[in-house]
């Protein structure tokens, strides 16, 4: 017997849902999970699932409907099989298929374009949208995956792993909370574990690949180049015109001239993502963010790490009493950590690959991490004359480049290599670039480091601080929050900065349980100009780990109830 498929309610407060497209056609083949269309709710996409194996029977509603939940919608059934009598199918044969978005065909070149956008990462995808919602004719040019590094191969990668870890971690502390597990050692099955990763990551391009869809973006697979005719040739072939151009071309790897760097044991971020085996040993080159999260990540697997920094401090762009805590749990936790190492060589002897540094004894590893950062993509630019300086767009704060049809936000101008602040300067790009004018500033964009425990910070480091301003520093360790004790999650601090003088909140740098979350109260706050003094005053639920903020702000003027009173000068 057919079986119905249903607009689903996805959520208290849908109401009704729009189909954005049916990705099967009446006849096709269905299996049980397969996405077979995709709708639109009003707060996201999303695509349905077929409930069961068979063959797509009936459309009753197509695209563009909007339909009340659990509405109806379509049948699968037997092949050949009718759709139940009183539903009247929209679409009972099978209807020609269009041209999807992202397979145009050659009679579509020389489409012009709006605001064409280049590169499909977090700036590129958000601009796109951006100009599509603001009435643009808009195209989006991608040469490899939508979602771009963060995506793919960045930060929702790094953090499903993270996850793996600290889920191997809560077990281990499970017996101290009285769960005795039979035997709590553990094998990973890092194919698995890559398995899962990329189910995750599918699941938000997919999500973007549908935002492009229901915001009527074309999509163009190949690499492309800018002209200075105004055009962008997408896979030396195709051709399409743009009245502005939102270059969005991310970044990529940064390697180092040194001996051994092509060895085949010596890894970036991107194909560390997808190891199939867990190494025995790991060196990482380089403690900045992606270094330091992907060594937590492996320790936690089970390889031996060994961090070798050249800088004094790990992080070296955090307050530095948060790297030094970091530092200090990071090793609490079995890591090697070497800071003031200049690499000199990689070599392989055997099936062990040795680091050498200037100041360590030859490191051996299974695995070497390079980690040294990243460079912006310029392979798009052709030859527009966009002016560049050490590898990096160079853009205003409207995000404009020295070429007036053309903007550069994201990674691509190296101002903030961060997801969310290409989000933002990608939105401040494509309004300027439609006629409004937009500012773009990172003084409250905050930063994150996702290993345990923690880390969020945002506006100035103490040190930083202190060369402009008289401040009073703020200080409440989650030793002394009851929800940080509960959750084992008492390493760590909220230090707050701020301006003596007036009370402004100048830095705040959180290291601890929930800390990314937490940086976003203090950025919010920040942005509104709200001093220590109307801070210390607002009512945070208890137990949560926010109450450690307003205690920090309410110790840099005096006034916290929860710590022992200061000592008078
Ligand atoms: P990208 O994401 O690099 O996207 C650029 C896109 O343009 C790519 O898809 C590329 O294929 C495409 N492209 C380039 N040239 C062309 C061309 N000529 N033609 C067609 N397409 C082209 N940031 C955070 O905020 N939080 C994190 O937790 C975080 N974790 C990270 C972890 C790792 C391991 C890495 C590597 C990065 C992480 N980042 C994180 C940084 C974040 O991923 C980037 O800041 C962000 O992706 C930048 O977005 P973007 O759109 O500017 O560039």
């Amino acid at each position: 017997m057919a079986e119905k498929i249903i607009m689903p309610k996805a959520g208290m407060s849908m109401e009704f849902g729009t189909i954005i497209e049916w990705l099967k056609e009446i006849g096709d083949k269905v299996s049980y999970g397969e996405p077979i269309l995709e709708i639109e709710t009003d707060k996201t996409s999303m695509q349905v699932e077929a409930m069961n194996d068979g063959y797509l029977i009936a459309k009753l509603y197509d695209a563009g409907d909007e339909v009340p939940v659990v509405t109806t919608i379509g049948y699968i059934g037997k092949k050949g099989e009718k759709a139940p009598a009183g539903d009247a199918p929209v679409a009972a044969a099978p209807a020609a298929k269009s041209a999807p978005a992202g397979k145009e065909t050659a009679a579509d070149t020389g489409k012009a374009y709006d605001v064409v956008v280049l590169g499909g990462g977090p700036a590129g995808y958000i601009g796109a949208i951006k100009a599509a919602r603001m009435g643009a004719k808009t195209a989006i040019v991608e040469k490899s995956v939508l979602g771009g590094t963060c995506l793919n191969r960045g930060c929702i990668p790094t953090k499903t792993y993270l996850k793996t870890a600290e889920t191997i971690q809560e077990v281990r502390r499970a017996a101290d909370r009285g769960i005795a597990f039979g035997d709590t050692s553990f094998k990973v099955d890092m194919k698995k574990a890559v398995a899962h990763k990329n189910k995750v990551v599918k699941q938000l391009t997919d999500g973007v690949a549908g935002l492009m869809r229901s915001n009527k973006i074309d999509v163009y697979s190949g690499d492309g180049v800018i002209g200075k005719d105004k055009t962008v040739t997408i896979g030396g072939k195709e051709k399409i015109k743009a009245d502005k151009v939102i270059f969005a071309g991310g970044s990529i790897v940064s390697r180092i001239n040194l001996p051994g760097i092509d060895l085949d044991t010596v890894l970036t971020s991107d194909e560390m993502l997808d190891i199939q085996k867990v190494p025995a040993k790991l060196a990482v080159i380089g403690g900045g963010v992606i270094g330091v999260e992907l060594a937590s990540v492996f320790n936690a697997l089970g390889s031996k790490v060994t961090i070798l920094e050249m800088m004094d401090n790990i992080v070296p762009t955090m307050d530095v009493e948060v790297s030094g805590l970091l530092k200090k749990k990071l090793e609490a936790e079995g890591i090697t950590i070497v800071n003031g190492v200049k690499i000199e060589k990689i070599e392989k002897k055997g099936k062990k690959t040795y680091v050498h540094g200037d100041i360590i004894e030859p490191v051996e590893a299974d695995t070497v991490l390079l980690s040294i950062g990243r460079v912006p993509d310029l392979s798009g630019l052709g030859d527009t004359g966009v002016a560049v300086e050490r590898g990096r767009v160079v853009v205003d704060d409207r995000m404009r480049t020295n070429v007036d049809w053309i903007w550069a936000p994201g990674d691509a101008n190296g101002r903030m290599m961060l997801a969310h602040a290409a989000f933002k300067m990608a939105e401040v790009a494509v309004e300027n670039a439609l006629g409004e004018d937009k500012a773009y500033s990172s003084q409250y964009v905050p930063s994150c480091i996702y290993t345990h425990p923690e880390i969020g910070a945002v506006g100035m480091t103490e040190a930083q601080a202190r060369e402009r301003y008289d401040v009073r520093i703020g200080k409440f360790p989650f030793m002394a929050n009851g929800r940080a004790l509960a959750s084992d999650g008492a390493d760590g601090f909220v230090k707050v900065v701020v301006d003596s003088a007036t009370g402004e909140m100048l830095g705040v740098h959180i290291i601890g349980p929930c800390a990314a979350e937490m940086i976003n109260e203090a950025a919010a706050l920040m942005a509104a100009e709200i001093t220590a003094f109307e801070v210390a005053e607002t009512v945070h639920a208890h137990p949560t780990f926010s109450e450690a903020l307003m205690e920090a702000v309410a110790d840099s003027i005096g006034q916290c109830l929860h710590l022992p009173p200061k000592k008078k000068k």
